[in-house]
């Protein structure tokens, strides 16, 4: 089996910033097919955001000319927010130069990112529909290829928050969301961050994964979330394990935002 980390950062971190070179570097000595780096744009820092794409595109091709034939490298973006700001979003995801956009929510207008809240004093239900409702803005705006780590901010909820959280409350909407991306003729992605951070599952869940296929979603990527070298690759297999599970036979790799899909 050849494993594809759709989703690796070589900038904009808060945790690393390891080069595009190193992120190759350690994708073929563990034997990956391929990578796509998405660093983050966050459409709320502005116009700047446009500049991460450029960066990247010298160090993509730099690395396609040194490790070409060993490694498919796609060059992606984490577009974070885009509902905030349909226009840049829209500038944003036209660079000619991409291969994949993952759009994904990390906070809530006028809100922090979900990574600093204080899960003890939220109110847990509000915080659930408020990004189900961003979530929902996010897709209508079509601003990406495979929506990001569905579910971001169980992630960072600890066990008390998440024993206060019954998801179930919450299918419904979802499962209208995941209509709407299936029917748009785009995807999903399995995050493996939860299992490599020790969350225990991945991010969204299985059951998540079979609410898609059962919308009629085919296109699913598998992506690490890596902000460091070493996470590059990291815990691919217990994302197919659960593509596997949900009844998907196959996972997607965007090159020139098309999906090409391999076997599991
Ligand atoms: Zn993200």
């Amino acid at each position: 089996m050849t494993y594809y980390d759709s989703h690796v950062h070589s900038k904009n971190s808060k945790d690393g910033v390891p080069s595009v070179d190193a992120i190759c570097e350690r994708a073929v000595s563990m034997g990956l097919g391929g990578v796509a780096i998405t660093d983050h744009a966050d459409v709320d820092l502005g116009e700047s955001e446009l500049d991460v794409l450029r960066a990247l595109e010298d160090d993509v091709s730099a690395a396609r000319e040194k490790y070409g034939g060993r490694l498919e490298i796609s060059m992606g973006v984490e577009l974070g927010d885009g509902n905030h700001n349909q226009a840049l979003a829209e500038k944003i995801v036209s660079q000619e130069s991409l291969d994949f956009v993952i759009g994904s929510i990390h906070r809530q207008r006028e809100r922090k990112d979900y990574y600093y809240l204080d899960y003890e004093h939220e109110d847990i239900d509000d915080l659930m529909r408020g990004y189900y409702r961003e979530l929902r803005e996010l897709v209508r705006g079509g601003c990406f290829d495979v929506v990001g780590h569905i579910n971001y901010q169980i992630r960072y909820m600890n066990a008390a928050a998440r024993a206060r959280l019954d998801l179930s409350l919450y299918y419904d909407i979802l499962r209208e969301i995941l209509e709407d991306v299936a029917r748009a003729g785009k995807g999903i992605e399995i995050n493996t961050s939860g299992l490599w951070r020790g969350v225990g599952f991945t991010i969204p869940t299985l059951e998540v994964a079979r609410m898609f296929r059962d919308a009629g979603g085919e296109i699913i990527t598998t992506g690490s979330d890596s902000h460091r070298a070493e996470h590059v690759g990291l815990k691919l297999d217990g994302a197919l394990e659960c593509l596997k599970a949900a009844g998907f036979r196959r996972f997607a790799f965007f090159k020139g935002r098309k999906p090409f899909f391999h076997d599991i």
